[in-house]
């Protein structure tokens, strides 16, 4: 075993192979307080995908209903368990968020499942811990969607008393997710073939259909189940990242890289896409003024899915401002509070920032900011509020302005001879 960086738990680990690092990642943001499961992305990616003979059951980008429902079923419980079993009591982080971009949430010093892996839970030969889902698990991408926890924790007991902000009693939320083009993938990581390979221009993480005879290893591993298995090609999938958008191919791009067909049909405007600069150790390379850089280690709103794992995921979520803190720290780590106070007040800059998400389906490398004037003075839960009607321009790869917008969106006011037309 090698040992690599990984900055989201803040220390070195345990990786097959050793850190090779990509010149940009692609990495993206999804704001899980905008989500409305409406599924768009879900058939944006299944109708250019995986429409196919023998892809019913695959579905690379899915929306579930969090606590209860999953695809495949449980994924995320069943290797929470597991990395328990092998590790009772010891998954747990110290030292607690930090101003240092080398370990901002602490420090996890439990085991991830590059650590956790052994003849007891895995098979020997296995180099990452994991379980292989039944069909079953795989059968029903959006199950107990819109159930909810009710009060005290009890299943379809709502609360009486109506919802209040911090938390509330009855409470589910929506959970977007795609493969997560992982710095340290575990699919790639258990590949017996090396079929599984990462672009050195994107990080985006692909399976060499050549290459692959199926032996389901990166199913097993990847502890997000985003590697499926086809069974009358008999070799696995996942998703591409769509590459030849990123790559600009697209007829429609001119040219230009283009964010993902997921992120482009977002009709709750919740996901912005980007590739970010990549320092020598694998962290990120500063760069202040790249919208993702700036929501991840600056307002530092958007966070890891699950980093205890260990891939070092590049899918960053905003969290949900409503759902009980113990399991969103679970899910996200230790910076789940901090991120939610800076959400719930946002600052100038930030207020600015989230306005950039879906104006374009172009990839945005830069932003800037041009003041404006103050709009809004008041009150909101008991703390001073100020708006300003700020301008937010973003710039493409070749720094040429892609659009500008402002944080008070426009009214268009229809005219009398269009009234009650469609
Ligand atoms: S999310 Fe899973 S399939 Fe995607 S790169 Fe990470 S380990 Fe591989
Ligand atoms: S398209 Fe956007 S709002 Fe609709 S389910 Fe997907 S992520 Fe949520």
């Amino acid at each position: 075993m090698n040992r690599v960086y990984n900055w989201q738990i803040g220390r070195e680990m345990d990786y097959p192979y050793e850190g090779k690092y990509p010149d940009r990642q692609f990495a993206f943001v999804f704001n899980i307080n905008r989500c409305i499961a409406c599924q768009s992305c879900t058939m944006a990616c299944k109708s250019t995908w995986t429409f196919s003979k023998g892809q019913e059951q695959m579905w690379w980008a899915n929306v579930e209903t969090k606590p209860y429902g999953g695809y495949p079923q449980h994924w995320d419980v069943k290797i929470l368990e597991l990395l328990e079993r092998a590790n009772p009591g010891g998954q747990t982080w110290a030292g607690g968020t930090s101003a240092s971009p080398r370990a901002p949430y602490g420090r996890f010093d439990g085991k991830t499942i590059f650590e956790a892996r052994g003849p007891v839970l895995s098979p020997d030969s296995s180099r990452v811990l994991g379980y292989l889902p039944t069909d079953q698990e795989w059968n029903s991408p959006n199950i107990y969607e819109d159930n909810p926890v009710g009060e005290k924790g009890v299943s379809g007991q709502l609360s009486k008393s109506g919802e209040q902000l911090p938390v509330h009693k009855t409470w589910f939320f929506y959970l977007a997710r795609i493969c997560n083009h992982c710095s340290y993938p575990a699919c790639l990581a258990a590949c017996p073939r090396k079929a599984i390979y990462k672009r050195p221009e994107d990080g985006i993480v692909l399976i060499d259909q050549e290459q692959c005879r199926g032996y389901r290893k990166c199913v097993e591993a990847c502890p997000y189940k985003k590697t499926m298995y086809r069974g009358n090609t008999r070799v696995s999938e996942k998703c591409v990242a769509c590459y030849p958008r990123v790559e600009g191919r697209d007829p429609e791009s001119d040219g230009a890289p283009m964010e993902t067909r997921c992120m482009a049909a977002c009709i709750g405007q919740i996901r912005m896409q980007g590739l970010v600069k990549v320092g020598a150790d694998g962290a990120w390379a500063e760069d202040r003024h790249h919208p993702l850089y700036y929501l991840v280690h600056v307002a530092k709103v958007a966070l890891p899915l699950y980093p205890q794992l260990g891939t070092e995921p590049n899918g960053y979520y905003i969290p949900p401002r409503w759902v009980p803190r113990p399991y969103l720290r679970q899910m996200f780590g230790p910076g789940v509070d901090e991120a939610i106070e800076r959400y719930s007040s946002p600052d100038r800059e930030l207020l600015a920032v989230l306005q950039l998400f879906r104006k374009s389906n172009r990839i945005i490398y830069r932003y800037e900011l041009k003041e404006g004037p103050k709009i809004f003075e008041g009150e909101l839960r008991g703390r001073k509020v100020t708006l300003y009607n700020d301008t937010v321009i973003a710039y493409g790869r070749k720094d040429e302005e892609l659009f500008r917008t402002t944080v008070e969106e426009p009214i268009h006011v229809r005219e009398a001879k269009h009234a009650n037309s469609i």
